[in-house]
């Protein structure tokens, strides 16, 4: 049997890194990928995805500034094999700069194949037994898929990702953050889209107020949203997809060539032999980890999305991060230290730090409000891209800043600004003294802070 001193299962968004840095301190790693290098991420999610969210811009601009002065004399046309081609190159230079680094290194061992556990320091892969004496688990997810369509040709991030050409009909089950990004980019690539979301708003998570602007947004791209519709249910037609949705009876019913499945994701974890081993999961699949990311056996981590404990790939990166200071370096981290953050690439895109509205309550903190419309924001009155707001929660005994949602353009940038003084435990006071650059949109987030409210 081959003997490691690591073995990492899963070539995500940390498993590389994490090879990498283990091999450069002279361990043996082997590091096992049952299909593309560089998992979700690089392959069927964020670099592919916001390739295609920025075609799609290119489109709507190119389509929508006559009254910004310019305009484009006959049509636009949007190819969609270009687009495609674009996307498979900024992926397969992603491969290349992968295999480079595990060439590059004598130490790290890139196996091909699905791992299984055999027991708690073995993995069987390829009818090959290897041992090690730290295990790093990093699976990722993958799309779930409901019962009712188990049946019908659906879509998924990976399939919608190898269409060639523009679907006239596009039907997307799912009002996260995935079905609007892909519902936005082909409504401006020239499909007719129609999302059907269950629960009473678009991205269930957010505050109302937010969730109702983004739904404003996401209407005025031509989309058609269809809230409250449950119980959907697909049945497969010859060419086309019936869908019914609603639970009275008489349910409503759409047909559509084209049903992309965005109804969130589901870990990797179900075939991986953990029975085998005492690798405790939740009851959704996701592997239970402690602090530093280890779990129920203290030498197996589990990082990314497998521990249920992100969901992003700045998350996974940061699980990588953790898990390395208390490998090999001084100062240790912990997924506790770790802030809510992420983006929703619509245009103009949403993004969140720390707590919103919703969990500041849930949570009974008492806490202050800095708010503003984007209509109000003299940069994106020029812009010409006023849709969105600013909201900022301060704790009211602290004034430390509690988190923000930016929803306008250019957020997915800006809100680091608050990120930053969030992780250096700053009064907000710190931000709203500051001086910032005209003309932007960050320059009214000292304003904003002039003007607290009671939550
Ligand atoms: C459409 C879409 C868009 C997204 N956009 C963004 C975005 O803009 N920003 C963002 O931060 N996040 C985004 N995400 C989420 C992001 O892609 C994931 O959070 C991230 O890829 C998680 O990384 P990971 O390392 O945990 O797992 P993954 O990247 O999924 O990697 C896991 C790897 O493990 C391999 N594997 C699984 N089981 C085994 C096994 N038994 N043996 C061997 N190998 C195995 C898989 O093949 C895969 O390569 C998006 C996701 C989707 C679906």
């Amino acid at each position: 049997m081959r003997k490691f001193d690591a073995i990492i299962i899963g070539t995500g968004q940390a498993g590389p890194p994490l090879a990498s840095s283990m091999a450069k301190n002279g361990k043996k790693v082997a590091i096992i990928e049952k299909s593309e290098l560089g998992g979700t991420c690089v392959n069927t999610g964020c670099t592919p995805t916001k390739a295609y969210v920025a075609s799609a811009r290119r489109a709507f601009i190119a389509k929508n500034s006559r009254e910004m002065g310019v305009s484009i004399e006959g049509e636009v046309n949007v190819d969609l094999k270009k687009i495609k081609a674009r996307k498979d190159k900024l992926i397969s230079d992603s491969h290349e700069g992968l295999e480079k680094m595990f060439e590059n290194e004598k130490n790290i061992s890139l196996i091909g194949g699905k791992a299984v556990f055999v027991d708690n320091h073995t993995i069987q892969v390829n009818g090959e037994k290897l041992s090690a004496e730290k295990i790093f688990i990093n699976v990722g997810g993958r799309p779930r898929i409901p019962e009712n369509f188990k049946d019908v040709n659906y879509l998924t991030n990976r399939t919608m990702l190898e269409l060639e050409e523009i679907p006239e009909n596009l039907v997307i089950a799912g009002g996260g953050y995935v079905g609007l990004e892909f519902g936005q980019m082909f409504s401006r690539f020239g499909s007719k889209v129609t999302i059907l979301e269950r629960g009473t708003q678009l991205m269930k998570k957010e505050d109302d107020d937010i969730a109702e602007a983004i739904t404003g947004i996401i209407k005025d791209s031509g989309i058609k949203v269809l809230l409250n519709s449950n119980c959907i249910k697909g049945t497969q037609r010859e060419g086309e997809i019936v869908l019914t949705y609603d639970c009275e009876e008489g349910a409503k019913e759409i047909k559509t060539p084209h049903l992309l499945l965005a109804a969130g994701r589901v870990p990797n974890t179900d075939d991986l032999g953990l029975e085998n081993t005492g690798v405790k999961m939740d009851e959704k699949g996701f592997i239970k980890v402690n602090d530093q990311l280890q779990t129920t056996v203290s030498h197996i981590w589990a990082l990314g999305d497998c521990n249920g404990e992100g969901g992003f790939t700045h998350t996974a990166y940061n699980d990588y991060q953790i898990v390395n200071s208390h490998l090999s370096e001084e100062k240790k981290r912990k997924l506790s230290d770790r802030f809510l953050c992420y983006a929703a690439y619509i245009d103009p895109p949403l993004a969140r730090v720390g707590l919103n509205e919703k969990q500041i309550k849930e949570k009974g903190i008492k806490a202050k409000v800095a708010e503003m419309q984007m209509k109000n924001v003299a940069r994106a009155k020029e812009k010409g891209e006023t849709s969105g707001k600013l909201k900022i929660f301060i704790e009211a005994e602290t004034d430390k800043i509690l988190g923000a949602i930016f929803l306008g353009t250019g957020a997915d940038e800006f809100i680091h600004t608050v990120l930053d003084q969030m992780y250096a435990g700053a009064s907000y006071k710190v931000m709203r003294d500051a001086i910032h650059i005209h003309p932007t949109v960050s320059e009214l987030i000292p304003t904003m802070l002039e003007n607290l409210k009671d939550l």
